[in-house]
């Protein structure tokens, strides 16, 4: 598959009961780009993420991918648009075997050989989970259940891959491996976006971000210019 059209995302806002947790934000994804959602714990990174998914409610919003309306989708109706999402958290299934669980990534699909296919490419991507494909993803070390969620996400075959935090709890080291994967995500197409709180890992893959305050986007910009701005020094290094 190509790269992803643009994705469009036009005043979207997220309310939890009565109180506003994502408002108007708006920001586009060229094909092919990787862009970075940064800013403190609480900003509303997450929210807009799942907003975007479908998997909590859009109180405002216009989503577009290509020329296709997106608006009111749902997160299998994105999954089926070739957006792909790999939440904060991992969740994977930890009773079942790690290719069930990829397995489990390719429901939106048909069933056929392709998927077979498709999972090699996996385990080409991630050779750990080939080694422990039979074993329990809850016996998995945290940084091998960040690969298997990578891993489950890229069975629908996406073309823009969404990613809440994938650096979270790991070494340096696998932080590094995590990086080295969406490098070669990224210069085989695949169009990202990255809630990251790692500045290396943002910086090093991303060449736009947007920076999150208070719900709303506060600046917009380069990769390489915001990271070395203040503001965004202070998000990071919390001074
Ligand atoms: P973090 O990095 O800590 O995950 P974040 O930038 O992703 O932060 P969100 O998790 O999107 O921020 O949270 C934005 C705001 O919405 C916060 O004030 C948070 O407390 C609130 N919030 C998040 N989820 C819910 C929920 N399910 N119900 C009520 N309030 C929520």
């Amino acid at each position: 598959p190509g790269p992803a059209p643009r994705l469009t995302v036009e005043d979207l806002s997220v309310h939890y009961g009565g109180v506003c947790a994502v408002s108007n934000i708006g920001f586009t994804v060229e094909p092919g780009q990787s862009v970075g959602v940064i800013g403190a714990n609480g900003a509303g990174k997450t929210s807009t993420l799942k907003a975007l998914m479908g998997l909590v409610p859009r109180t405002s919003g216009r989503i577009t991918l290509g020329g296709t309306d997106l608006s009111r989708a749902k997160a299998r109706d994105m999954v089926r648009h070739g957006i792909g999402y790999v939440p904060e958290g991992r969740h994977v299934f930890p009773g079942l075997p790690v290719e069930k669980n990829l397995l489990l990534g390719a429901y939106a699909r048909a069933w056929n050989k392709e998927v077979h296919q498709q999972l090699d490419e996996i385990y080409d991507l991630f050779p750990v989970l080939g080694e422990m494909r039979h074993r329990l993803a809850g016996a998995l070390s945290g940084g091998q259940q960040q690969m298997l969620a990578m891993g489950r996400a890229l069975m629908s075959r996406p073309r823009l891959l969404i990613l809440d935090e994938p650096s979270m709890g790991l070494s340096p080291k696998l932080v590094g491996s995590i990086l080295d994967v969406l490098l070669r995500l990224r210069d085989e197409g695949l169009s990202l976006l990255l809630v990251e709180q790692n500045a290396k890992l943002t910086f090093g893959v991303t060449s736009h971000c947007i920076v999150m305050e208070n719900g709303e986007a506060a600046m917009a910009g380069s990769s390489a210019e915001l990271s070395h701005d203040p503001r965004v020094r202070e998000v990071y290094l919390g001074l």
